[in-house]
């Protein structure tokens, strides 16, 4: 994997503002925040999307990202909050290696979704659940 700006955070030779970490997982303040408290939980693994991160570190961020987002709404007085991970330049990732968004709704300040929800067609379905069943 091609050396990211997280890498660098992660060595400690850019600064950032760390809210938590333990032996695989970082986590820290945007540099451009959405809304106050949008914060960032890296694996210290380098990987770039989700489907390529070891069962570990899954593991690793999945059992701190509860209260990480805990912490992040108590701080901010939040009510509501978005956890995206973008997978992909496609997917609008622009630092290739894994991050969890947390991003509280604060007024109008947060995640804005655009969200064109088509129709399951029930052949459609039962072929993709197939696939993905077979690929598990
Ligand atoms: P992506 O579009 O890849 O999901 O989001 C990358 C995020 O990383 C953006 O929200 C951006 O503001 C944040 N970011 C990029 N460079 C830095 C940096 O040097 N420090 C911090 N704290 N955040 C960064």
């Amino acid at each position: 994997m091609a050396e990211t700006i997280f890498s660098k955070i992660i060595r400690g030779e850019i600064p950032c503002h760390t809210v938590y970490e333990d032996d695989r997982v970082l986590a820290f303040l945007d540099i451009f925040p959405l809304s106050p408290g949008h914060t960032l939980v890296i694996p210290k693994e380098a990987a770039e999307r989700v489907d390529q991160l070891s069962d570990e570190s899954a593991a690793a961020i999945g059992r701190v990202l509860p209260r990480i987002a805990r912490a992040v709404m108590q701080a901010t007085g939040a009510t509501a909050y978005n956890v995206l991970v973008n997978n992909g330049a496609e997917a609008h990732q622009a630092v290739m290696h894994v991050h969890f968004h947390i991003i509280p709704k604060i007024d109008e300040r947060g995640l804005g979704i655009g969200w064109k929800a088509g129709k399951l067609e029930a052949s459609e379905a039962e072929a993709l659940k197939k696939a993905i069943v077979t690929a598990l």
